[in-house]
């Protein structure tokens, strides 16, 4: 999927596209899957802000830790930053800032569930052979 930065320019295409789509009878189709995720509509990111999302290549650390905050606080105001949070994590979405959160911040976060899940089904496990030989 694409970055939610791309929502408000994407949905102006898909209208413009859509109303000449359905008079010329093709591209209807191709274009129902951009539906299919309407969280990103409401997405504090837009189009300009682009720069502060995705690192540029070779970019020294202090710039990526200035860039990467300055987008957090675009996140921190954003109505759908759960949303946006559990797609990149589900995805995952391996690069940017996603629901105010880095890439390496997500495999952090994506760590500890998977750490947390073993552990329960762990418990289970043990818990389960304690009834049985109870
Ligand atoms: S949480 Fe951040 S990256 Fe996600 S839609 Fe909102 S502003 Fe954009």
């Amino acid at each position: 999927m694409l970055h939610p930065i791309e929502s408000s320019a994407r949905s102006a295409n898909v209208a413009v596209r859509r109303s000449t789509a359905g008079q010329a009878g093709t591209g209807t189709q191709q274009l129902d899957h951009l539906d299919d995720n309407p969280w990103h509509t409401g997405a504090a990111c837009r189009r300009d802000e682009a720069g502060l999302f995705f690192a540029p290549s070779k970019e020294p650390t202090a710039a990526r830790l200035a860039r990467e905050e300055q987008a957090k606080q675009v996140c921190a105001r954003c109505p759908v930053l759960l949303e946006c949070r559990e797609h990149a994590l589900a995805q995952p979405e391996p690069y940017g800032v996603w629901g105010g959160l880095t890439a390496a911040e997500r495999r952090v976060v994506l760590a500890r569930r998977r750490r947390r899940e073993s552990e329960l089904r762990e418990a289970r496990r043990v818990g389960a052979g304690r009834l049985i030989a109870g």
